[in-house]
C-alpha cells in the first residue's frame, strides 16, 4: 500500500525551500524518496543538509523569483545537476498588508510577480519538460484566499485566487498528457509569513477560536498533502485545490 506514495528516484523542485512550508515540503518529499532542487534567493543550506542526512540527493539552485528571468535556468540546472525533473512545487511567495484605499502599485506588482507570474512561467518551463517525458506532478501553493476574500491583502488575494484558477486551467490542458496540476491551500500556518498575525494578541486569539482544530498549523502539517499530490496515489487527481486548514473552510 505505501508503495503508491513512494517517490524514490524522483527529482523535485521546491521553491522557497530554505524556511517555513517550503522547507517542510522538501523534507517530506525527501523522506518519501525524492531528490531535491532547493530553489530560492536565500541559500537553503539547512534544508539541503537535512535532505542529504535522509540519504537523498539535494542541490541549492540560487534564483530570485521576483521576475521570470531565472525560470528556464532553474529547470535546466535541476535537470543537469539531479538528472531529471518529475515534481514542481511552486511554494515561494510574499504578502503585503495595507488598506485597499492606500495600497501602492509597488505592493501590487511585487506580490503578483512572485506569487502569480513566476508561478505560471515555472509551470510552463517544467510543464514543457514533463509533457515531453509524458509524466510529471505540479503542486502549487495556494491559500484560503484562493476561496475567500481576506482583508487588507488585495494583491495577495488576487495572486492566490489566480493561482487556484491557473491550477485548473493547466490541469485542463495537461491532464491527458500525463501531467497532474494540483494545489494545496494551507490554512493558518505558523511561519515568517504569518509572524505579524501571530504577534497580534487579538487576531491570534480570534484566528485560533475559528479553527475547528483549535490551533495554528505547523509547516510540517503540509508535507503529507504534498507527498500525496506528488505521488502515484494522485494519478487521477487533476485541477484540485486541497485545503489543509484544520477545518477552517468547513466552518
Ligand atoms: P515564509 O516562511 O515567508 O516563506 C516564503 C518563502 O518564499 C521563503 O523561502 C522566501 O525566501 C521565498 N521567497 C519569497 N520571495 C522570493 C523571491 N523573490 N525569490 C525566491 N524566493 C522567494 O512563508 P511560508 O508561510 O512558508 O509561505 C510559503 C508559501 O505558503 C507562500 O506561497 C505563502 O503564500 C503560502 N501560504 C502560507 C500560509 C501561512 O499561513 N503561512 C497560508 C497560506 C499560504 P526568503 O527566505 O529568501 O525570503
Amino acid at each position: 500500500m505505501t508503495q503508491i506514495f513512494d517517490l524514490s528516484g524522483k527529482v523535485a523542485i521546491v521553491t522557497g525551500a530554505n524556511t517555513g512550508i517550503g522547507q517542510a515540503i522538501a523534507l517530506s518529499l525527501a523522506a518519501a524518496g525524492a531528490n531535491i532542487a532547493a530553489v530560492g534567493r536565500t541559500p537553503a543550506e539547512e534544508t539541503v543538509a537535512q535532505v542529504r542526512a535522509l540519504g537523498r540527493r539535494a542541490d541549492i539552485i540560487s534564483a530570485d523569483l521576483s521576475s521570470i528571468e531565472p525560470v528556464q535556468r532553474v529547470v535546466d540546472e535541476t535537470i543537469e545537476k539531479l538528472g531529471g525533473l518529475d515534481i514542481l512545487v511552486n511554494n515561494a511567495g510574499i504578502i503585503r498588508r495595507a488598506d485597499s484605499v492606500d495600497f501602492t502599485e509597488a505592493d501590487w506588482d511585487a506580490v503578483i510577480d512572485t506569487n502569480l507570474k513566476v508561478l505560471f512561467f515555472l509551470c510552463q518551463a517544467a510543464g514543457r519538460h514533463m509533457i515531453a517525458q509524458g509524466s510529471g506532478k505540479i503542486v502549487n501553493i495556494a491559500s484560503l484566499l484562493s476561496f475567500q476574500g481576506g482583508i487588507r491583502v488585495p494583491s495577495y488575494t488576487a495572486s492566490k485566487s489566480g493561482a487556484g484558477g491557473l491550477t485548473k486551467l493547466l490541469a485542463n490542458e495537461w491532464a491527458a498528457r500525463g501531467v497532474n496540476v494540483n494545489a494545496i491551500a494551507p490554512g493558518y500556518i505558523a511561519t515568517n509569513n504569518t509572524a505579524a498575525l501571530q504577534a497580534d494578541e487579538t487576531r491570534n486569539r480570534q484566528i485560533q477560536e475559528r479553527i475547528p482544530a483549535g490551533r495554528w498549523g505547523e509547516a510540517s502539517d503540509i508535507g503529507g498533502a504534498a507527498v500525496f499530490l506528488a505521488s502515484r496515489a494522485a494519478d487521477y487527481i487533476h485541477g484540485h485545490v486541497l485545503a489543509v486548514d484544520g477545518g477552517w473552510l468547513a466552518r
